[in-house]
Order: C-alpha cells, then structure tokens, then sequence
C-alpha cells in the first residue's frame, strides 16, 4: 500500500460523536488502569518491580562501585601523593595536596585527598595507575546520594574508613 493511500484512509475515517469529545475515551482508558492496578495489587509476585530499599539489585562481579582509600597497618593512609591517579583521571576529579610525611621512610602523605563523586566516570583509571595500591573502586556501594553538591565531595577521612551511609 502506497503512502498516499494510507493518508487518504486515515483522513476519510469520520470520528463518531462519542469520540469527539473523548469522553468514552476517558472512561475506556481508566478501565484499562483500573485494571493493571487491581491486578496489581492481587498479583505482587508477577510484578517486575523491586521493593528497595528491602530488596537490593544484585550487580555483576564487574561492578566496581565507590572508592576507597586503602590503610597501612598503622592505620594510615597507604597513598604516597604522587598524582599519578589524578594526573590519569579524565574527569578531573581527584584533588590531592601532598605534605612531608612525619615517617622517614615515607616521603609524601596525602594531607588532602578529595574526589568529586559528581565529576568521576567511575572508569577505574585511577586504581590503574596506583602504584601502590592505595585507591580501590572494589566496595560495590552504588547507593550515592545527599541534599547538596558540596556534600559529594569526599574527603580522606570517609574514604579511608569507607562510610556506607550515602556520601556524608
Ligand atoms: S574512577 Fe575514573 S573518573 Fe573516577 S576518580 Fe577514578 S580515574 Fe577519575
Ligand atoms: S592513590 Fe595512588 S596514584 Fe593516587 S596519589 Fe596516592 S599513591 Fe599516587
């Protein structure tokens, strides 16, 4: 069928007086929610939604989810501050201000050490380039949220003990 025959069937097919002015199709699209509701509500089990917060989404063993910070023995950062993560990272997210670390052995600690949740791709560039092992994305937290955009900036301190309540 050509096109032009089925603009000129679509143009000659007259609306009757109930459907112009859409009233019985109201009703008749009500009794379609109608029913998917009630069924619904009769037929939880068949539904392909997922009670969460009770039920949680089972991701593949690929997923990397949020960062963390990884510890020495002592507890302290295991990061040297040497860039290499922030240099990788193509969202620009890793802000790091290196300070003289107390430790002899030790050369550079991280006295600052942020990521902007909102900026990262979750790439995983930057646990590539460590070279120390020090950065992780292996927690598999996906559950990210809070009330303003400053408050997506982590900081040292909750990626080291790798907080589970959202961001902060
Ligand atoms: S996961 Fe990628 S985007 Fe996020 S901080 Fe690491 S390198 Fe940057
Ligand atoms: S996390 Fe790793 S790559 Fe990044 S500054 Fe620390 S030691 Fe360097």
């Amino acid at each position: 069928m050509s096109f032009e025959g089925l603009s000129k069937e679509s143009t000659d097919k007259r609306r009757t007086l109930l459907e112009s002015i859409y009233l019985w199709e109201v009703v008749k699209g009500l009794a379609v929610t109608g029913r998917h509701l009630i069924h619904n509500i009769f037929h939880t089990g068949d539904m392909p939604t997922m009670q969460y917060p009770e039920e949680k989404r089972v991701y593949s063993e690929r997923f990397r989810g949020r960062h963390r910070l990884m510890q020495r023995e002592d507890g302290t950062p295991r990061c040297v501050a040497c860039q290499m993560c922030s240099t990788y990272c193509p969202a620009d997210c890793i802000h790091i201000t290196a300070a003289e670390s107390p430790d002899p052995a030790i050369e550079k600690y991280p006295a600052i050490f942020d990521i902007d949740l909102l900026r990262c791709v979750y790439c995983g560039l930057c646990e590539e380039a460590c070279p120390c092992d020090a950065i992780r994305l292996d927690t598999g937290i996906y559950e990210i949220a809070a009330d303003s955009r400053e408050k997506f900036v982590v900081d040292k301190e909750f990626l080291l003990h790798n907080r589970t309540d959202g961001t902060r």
